[in-house]
């Protein structure tokens, strides 16, 4: 038997903005019996899941569903779509937008990474990682590109590293403003079943997510939801692909079947926890979150600490980072906190190591599970001698005490 001597008593505070705490119910699920991915019985289930997840994404269109992290589909949404040497065009709100293009210029595209300057104090060198995509500034691009060479445009709807979201269904405004044919791509990963996301009323042609975020389940499962668009975009699209390429997938999915074989127990876990969201109802589940995030928000200000986001109206419902001050290692911080009080939370990723950290309030939290990493992050900076204006637990206690919850949890 696996035995995890750090835990002995207790949950573990798994408190990173993913992968996040796991329900019971779908551990319970994915204990059941693997069955023939061949078989009448895995068809119904296939078919079950893709159709949740077509209600989850907001589509109507095909969602593939890969035995892969996030970074998989992140993959599978470039090569089914782009041919060597496509112009792509990505905008660098943090750490993984800035992992993507990494990704996209080594698949052999050309791909320029751009964002609007934003001049910041706190962090000179990361002021644009404090912002959301700036619509205006994607347009201008695209108006410049007047022989229509830029062939994506792609941008990260909830940028984990950072805590801040972007507005999509402005991007779309954008690239429509500007006549451009480019096909929409966005990284949805941290955000679906978070934060409201509408893949076809948005036009976007390729979302991408990921199973361990919002969704509530392990790693070990992604997602790209496609548009007529995107399909046509993929008939003509030459990088080379063969795990990835969406056609066979898609053709025997409609019976519910993979080409290859699925991940069996993950698709237990997911139909139970689309289940779950649904019976909540979507709004509910995006109420939640809000609610959650202004609370830990009220717990940050209380403290007197910066958020990493810097834009009232892009705060992620999902996780908040918390730039340190001046002289106190983030790392440090959080190292303490999860030696100490079992609480784990999100290191500073890329140019923010070690000055930020992020706490995680998504998916199989609630009230009291947040109070307490409240209250762990709290004792920590007492311990690193950071001075606090005033108690952040206290600030939250009183914000969860006096806003209603959204709707009540329906009974499992
Ligand atoms: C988690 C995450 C990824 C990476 O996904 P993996 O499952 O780790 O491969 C990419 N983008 C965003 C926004 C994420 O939150």
């Amino acid at each position: 038997m696996l035995h995890l001597d750090s835990h002995p008593t207790g949950n573990h505070f798994l408190q990173i903005p993913g992968p996040s705490p796991v329900p019971d119910r779908l551990l319970r699920a994915m204990s059941l019996p693997t069955i023939d991915h061949r078989g009448p019985e895995f068809g119904r289930l296939g078919r079950r899941v893709i159709e949740g997840m077509q209600r989850i994404f907001g589509t109507r269109q095909p969602v593939v569903i890969y035995p892969a992290s996030g970074t998989g589909a992140w993959e599978a949404a470039l090569c089914n779509t782009l041919s060597p040497g496509d112009k792509v065009l990505m905008y660098e709100t943090g750490h993984f937008a800035s992992l993507w293009h990494r990704m996209a210029t080594r698949l052999g595209l050309d791909a320029e990474l751009i964002a609007a300057p934003h001049a910041d104090e706190l962090l000179p060198q990361a002021g644009h990682w404090r912002h959301g995509v700036d619509a205006g500034f994607i347009e201008a691009r695209l108006r410049e590109d007047t022989q229509g060479r830029i062939r994506a445009v792609c941008v990260v709807h909830n940028e984990t590293s950072t805590g801040v979201t972007s507005d999509i269904a402005a991007v779309r405004a954008a690239i429509d403003a500007a006549r451009h044919p480019a096909l929409l791509i966005v990284d949805t990963i941290s955000g679906l079943a978070c934060a409201d996301y509408r893949h076809d009323e948005w036009g976007v042609d390729v979302s991408v997510s990921g199973s361990q975020k919002g969704l509530m389940l392990p790693p070990g499962i992604s997602f790209n939801a496609l548009s007529p668009k995107a399909l046509e975009a993929a008939r003509s699209a030459r990088l080379p692909r063969a795990y990835w390429d969406w056609e066979e997938i898609v053709a025997m999915n409609a019976t519910g079947y993979w080409p290859s074989t699925p991940n069996t127990n993950l698709l237990y876990a997911l139909a139970e926890s689309i289940d779950m969201l649904e019976a909540e109802g979507l709004p509910q589940v995006f109420a939640r979150h809000q609610r959650w995030a202004a609370g830990v928000r009220a717990a940050v200000a209380a403290w007197g600490l910066p958020t990493q986001c810097a834009d009232a109206h892009r705060h992620s419902p999902v996780l908040t980072g918390v730039i340190t001050p001046a002289g106190i290692d983030a790392d440090q911080l959080r190292r303490i906190i999860h030696e100490r009080f079992d609480l784990s939370l999100g290191t500073g990723l890329g140019k923010l190591k070690g000055r930020m950290f992020r706490m995680g309030h998504l998916g199989n939290s609630n009230d009291l599970t947040l109070i307490a990493m409240i209250a762990g992050v709290e004792m920590g900076l007492t311990i690193q001698g950071v001075p606090q204006a005033a108690s952040g637990v206290a600030a939250a206690m009183a914000m969860f005490r006096d806003s209603a919850p959204a709707a009540p949890m329906t009974a499992a």
